[in-house]
């Protein structure tokens, strides 16, 4: 029995293209539903109809190669570094979308966006665009508290009058 590590989660691409012969068990299974998770491949699956469950709209359903679906807005391609990281998805020939993560995107590149950064039907704080930024600022917020608690604020002194 080895050990494994569950912790490493693929990167989407065309290196994760993975075969199983029918009835394998299938122990990617979990990652690739994390993944999935994580890229916004999150349907809706067929046999549904390739409809938003949250504005109603049709978008341009693609496979992934987490085995989930995503939604994409469709006729839409951008410039890549105008669309958020993690945000940005590529089709490769065999029409199957992968998330190009947060890598700095190639100049002059284009991507597609998922529909869920369009959705009408969603706010922003739901969808949560800059989810690396909205880290930061809740971790600037946690300072803040810190630094709220601990009096050290000139702004936060108690007042003496
Ligand atoms: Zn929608």
């Amino acid at each position: 029995m080895g050990v494994h590590d569950d912790s490493i989660i693929p990167l989407p691409g065309p290196d994760g293209v993975r075969q199983p012969a029918a009835g394998t068990p299938r122990p990617w299974e979990n990652t690739d539903r994390a993944q999935a998770a994580v890229d916004g491949a999150t349907g809706p699956e067929p046999p549904g109809p390739p409809r938003c469950p949250h504005c109603g709209l049709a978008g341009e359903r693609r496979p992934t190669y987490t085995d989930r679906h995503v939604l994409l807005e469709p006729g839409l391609v951008l410039p890549a570094h105008l669309v958020p990281g993690g945000h940005r998805w590529h089709l490769d020939g065999n029409g199957v979308a992968w998330n190009g993560g947060f890598a700095e995107p190639p100049p002059g590149t284009s991507c597609r966006v998922p529909h869920l950064l369009a959705c009408p039907g969603l706010t922003l704080d739901e969808i949560r665009p800059w989810r690396w930024l909205s880290a930061v600022r809740g971790e600037n917020a946690r300072k803040v508290r810190r630094q709220a608690a601990g009096g050290s604020h000139p702004d936060v002194l108690p007042d003496a009058g």
